[in-house]
């Protein structure tokens, strides 16, 4: 088995993953830094300007530190009429750092009186070991709301709305918005890869 190290500490990231990679049976575990470095996390900054440059770097930070293979990600949700924002900035639209009801409430402000709402959400995940970096990408369009509507999920998902829905992602329970969110997409696109590139180097 091939060790591959997710790079966050959030265990339903390493669950929701393990759980798509293992349709494509690669001889891999996913872990998470949690479990690797035993609660002794690295904390490595996002400073990139693109979600590739974030993805990029963390996995370079972290393969660097562990020699194993290393799986990161970005996520950010992509508005065209507002230029594509908040998308890198997503995490913290509203200034502070991960809080997720202060930046819904300023993207929906920044929407006010625009009638063109449509957006996407973009996952990349960039996947590095010692022969191999390389990055895939996994789209959701869809739109965003003129209010929150429902109670799963986080984020952005009480104002989004996939397209071909009428229910917004925290409307849905986790299975519908795993069959079409970004990051199963992006997750479905590296299995592939990653059954290409594992069968290469055996
Ligand atoms: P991260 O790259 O997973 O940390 O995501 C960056 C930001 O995008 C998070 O703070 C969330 O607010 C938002 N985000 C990421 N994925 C989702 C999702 O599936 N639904 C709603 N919001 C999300």
């Amino acid at each position: 088995m091939i060790e591959i190290l997710l790079a966050t500490n959030n265990q339903h990231k390493v669950d929701e993953l393990s759980e798509i990679l293992s349709a494509f049976q690669l001889p891999i575990t996913v872990i998470s830094q949690k479990t690797w470095f035993k609660g002794n996390s690295p904390e490595i900054e996002e400073t990139g300007s693109t979600l590739e440059e974030n993805a990029l770097l963390k996995a370079q930070a972290l393969h660097a530190l562990t020699s194993l293979p290393v799986i990161a990600d970005d996520t950010g949700l992509e508005v065209y009429a507002l230029d594509y924002a908040p998308g890198v900035m997503s995490a913290r639209y509203a200034g502070e750092h991960g809080n997720d009801a202060a930046n819904r409430a300023q993207l929906l402000n920044n929407l006010h009186g625009i009638s063109e709402r449509t957006a996407r959400f973009r996952t990349i995940l960039h996947f590095i070991n010692n022969a191999t970096s390389i990055f895939v990408e996994g789209i959701c369009e869809g739109t965003i709301t003129q209010e929150e509507r429902g109670h799963h999920g986080f984020g952005y998902d009480s104002i989004f709305i996939p397209i071909g829905e009428t229910e917004t992602f925290a409307e849905m329970n986790a299975e519908k918005k795993h069959s079409m969110s970004h990051r199963a997409r992006a997750c479905i696109e590296l299995g592939k890869r990653l059954s290409q590139i594992l069968d290469i180097e055996e």
